[in-house]
């Protein structure tokens, strides 16, 4: 199977700025450090959820046919109902979100990071072809960042058993990722008090593709192709419906 890119997502340089931009956006990103040491392995301590009841804007960088575009909408607003906000597609570079097609990666800014983005670049790229089995749920996947969603193989309760050394090996030879890379978006989990405290879900749109290969012992996630119940049960309580 021609398995795409996995997707990486792209964190600020300005870790002031991004939490910043976070609270100023919604008050609730602020979470309290957990008591005693927190682990070093953690990304973060706050959240990037975007301001309740707002209107987000979305845009396309590039001219589209339509039927791409309207292909793309389609997907993104399937999160829409789990959320309190309103999606409203705009013009050219004028989006909050805003979307390149050019490219071979697909990924995102986390939530409320994208307001650190310069007007004139996209905040999130798909960097794959419409008629790819998986540009479906890429485009699900690279939207759920955008709402502040991370990647769930990466949740505190995940204990996938990588095989460490082979996953290093794997993602430098197969996609030119830097240890650092596969620390970022494979191994290392968010803290436990910035994920909705809900379970760990295999079948979460946000988590990787990982072979039998990468793992010790029989272990391995197979594409998620939808929005799963615990995604749309953890879009619900990140914008709680008044
Ligand atoms: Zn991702």
């Amino acid at each position: 199977m021609n398995i795409a890119t996995p997707c990486k997502l792209i964190h600020p340089d300005n870790q002031l700025a991004s939490y910043q931009v976070a609270v100023n956006e919604n008050p609730h990103n602020e979470r309290p450090p957990l008591q005693g040491a927190r682990s070093k392995r953690a990304i973060g301590n706050w959240q990037k959820f975007w301001g309740h009841g707002r209107v987000l804007t979305i845009s396309f960088m590039e001219n589209l046919p339509v039927n791409l575009k309207q292909r793309i909408e389609r997907l993104i607003r399937q999160w829409e109902p789990a959320t309190n906000l309103t999606f409203k597609f705009v013009d050219g570079v004028a989006g909050e979100i805003r979307i390149s097609t050019t490219g071979d990666v697909s990924n995102s800014y986390l939530g409320t990071d994208a307001l650190l983005v310069p007007s004139d670049l996209p905040t999130l790229r798909l960097g794959i072809a419409p008629d790819h089995a998986e540009f479906d749920p890429t485009v699900l996947h690279e939207f759920g960042h955008a709402l502040g969603m991370q990647h769930e193989h990466q949740h505190p309760a995940a204990n996938i058993p990588w095989d460490v050394p082979k996953v290093y090996e794997y993602f430098n030879l197969h996609h030119q990722w830097t240890k650092e890379d596969v620390d970022n978006n494979l191994f290392n989990t968010f803290d436990a008090n910035t994920s909705l405290n809900g379970p760990y879900d295999k079948t979460s749109i946000m988590h990787y593709v990982i072979p039998n290969e990468l793992t010790v012992g029989d272990w391995q996630a197979g594409l998620n192709t939808k929005i799963s119940k615990l995604d749309r049960r953890n879009m619900r309580k990140a914008y709680p419906k008044p």
